[in-house]
């Protein structure tokens, strides 16, 4: 191995691959990002985090906390400053706008805590240095030498980077997750879950005027047969963020293409059945919006996340359907769980045996957690429609079924993560 300080590359500016980066400048590793766009850009509007994800992003750095506390959002009434989403009765024709039946709340220690994704990237990538990213670097593939030799990253424009070892954080779509299973195997690709979603943001005085302060203010979930609607303040309460579900039996037409130009009549179509206070939801969104196709990793789970010094993380690892609002955060527990095995001295010292047993490590101690949000996800997202076996309409049981998982979720201590990682490193390198 060469006597330089060992290098990392990270494929992918997106929410894992700047945190990831981030984390590991500041343990001092040597880091080089490469993002297929001209520019850092999310796409879509607003992003809640839970505590486990909170905690995740102190761990990382603690200027990742100060980066997301400066742009997060809550709940407007202070009686809802522990709500993470009031579950209500959407499907009820007879309940006037803003008079809703609310079935229960769920609460967690920050309630709704959102922001709206392109800010909380802006302040993010003000944390990254000049001169570790390179933009406009699309990976086709990988090559990973046999011995000790560097891998190398072979990009769309013909160009070429090297790096000891390499991370990809290159999403749902992931070439790196191709490229590590091989194309043809079945968990290359994501699959459509059958759900779409139409997304929009509305100016918060409109949506108080429509809706009342209570339903525009603080987070909704608007329960229904075969759809769910929820809404939730972002941009300090400036704007309501709206996502509207919907499950249908037929294929999404183009996989290449996750979202799709779509107008409001279909959101109407869709949510014909649902009551009055959605109804004025709808009609506040523009006329001309995009639909997104829902799909994961549920079917085909990647079996390890890593391949010798080549591993995934985040989303193209274990992409989720977004009911649980968790999947950016369990990306971000993954990166805390990564940069620390990345920082273990042992790891530096052993050379490119090191990197090979932190990413088995990391493989080892992420999968069960990651691969269960993604299973349970789906689930939630039908217990929200009516749709899960055995639960159906039952508000009981439905709160019993949310209550549980996302308890699960919320109650995930990064720092015993981090200690199941390292206790399976420790036991990696002296095998
Ligand atoms: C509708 C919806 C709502 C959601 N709501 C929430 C929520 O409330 N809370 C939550 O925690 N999660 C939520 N999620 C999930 C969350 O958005 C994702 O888990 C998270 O953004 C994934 O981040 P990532 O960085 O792993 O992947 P991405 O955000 O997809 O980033 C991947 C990056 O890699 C780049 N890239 C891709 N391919 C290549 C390549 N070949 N070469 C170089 N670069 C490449 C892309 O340009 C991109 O910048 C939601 C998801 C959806 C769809």
């Amino acid at each position: 191995m060469a006597s330089s300080k060992p290098s990392i590359a990270i494929v992918g500016g997106g929410i894992s691959g700047v945190v990831l980066t981030i984390a590991l400048i500041r343990r001092g590793i040597d880091v080089q990002l490469y993002e297929q766009a001209h520019a850092f850009g999310e796409i879509g509007a607003g992003v809640a985090f839970g505590p486990n994800s909170v905690r995740a992003m102190g761990a990382c750095s603690p200027d990742i906390t100060e980066a997301f506390n400066k742009v997060a959002t809550h709940n407007q009434s202070p009686d809802k400053k522990y709500v993470w989403f009031d579950f209500q009765d959407g499907f009820d024709k007879n309940a006037p706008v803003g008079k809703e039946k609310l079935l229960f709340s769920l609460t967690n220690d920050y309630g709704a805590n959102a922001v709206h994704r392109a800010h909380f990237l802006d302040e993010l990538i003000k944390l990254v240095p000049d001169g570790i990213t390179h933009f406009n670097k699309h990976l086709d593939t990988l090559e990973q030498p046999d011995g000790d030799g560097k891998v190398k990253l072979k990009f769309h424009d013909g160009t070429e980077a090297e790096a000891d070892a390499v991370i990809g954080c290159d999403g749902i779509k992931s070439r790196t997750r191709a490229w590590m299973l091989g194309e043809d195997h079945p968990g290359a690709a994501p699959v459509y879950s059958f759900k779409y979603a139409y997304r929009g943001l509305i100016p918060m005085q409109r949506a108080v005027d429509a809706l009342g302060e209570d339903n525009a203010g603080n987070s909704k979930m608007h329960l229904g047969q075969d759809g769910h609607v929820l809404t939730f303040p972002v941009d300090g309460g400036n704007t309501m963020n709206v996502v509207a579900f919907h499950t249908t039996r037929e294929q999404w037409p183009d996989v290449k293409h996750l979202t799709m130009p779509s107008k409001k009549e279909h959101v109407y179509e869709d949510f014909k059945d649902f009551g009055p206070t959605v109804q004025k939801i709808i009609d506040m969104l523009e006329p001309n919006l995009d639909c997104w196709a829902i799909f994961d990793t549920a079917e085909h789970p990647m079996p390890a996340y890593n391949k010798g010094r080549v591993c995934c993380l985040g989303d193209a690892a274990h992409a989720t359907t977004p009911h649980h609002g968790a999947g950016a955060g369990i990306c971000i527990e993954d990166a805390a769980v990564m940069a620390e095995l990345l920082a273990d001295p042992a790891v530096a010292a052993a050379g490119h045996k090191g990197f090979r047993a932190a990413f088995q490590a990391f493989s080892d101690c992420r999968k069960e957690r990651t691969q269960w949000l993604v299973q349970s996800s789906r689930k939630d997202g039908d217990v929200y429609e009516w749709r899960a076996e055995g639960v159906g309409r039952d508000v009981d049981k439905i709160y019993a079924e949310c209550k549980a998982s996302n308890d699960e979720i919320w109650n995930g201590q990064i720092d015993e993560m981090i200690a199941d990682g390292r206790q399976s490193l420790v036991t990696l390198l002296h095998a």
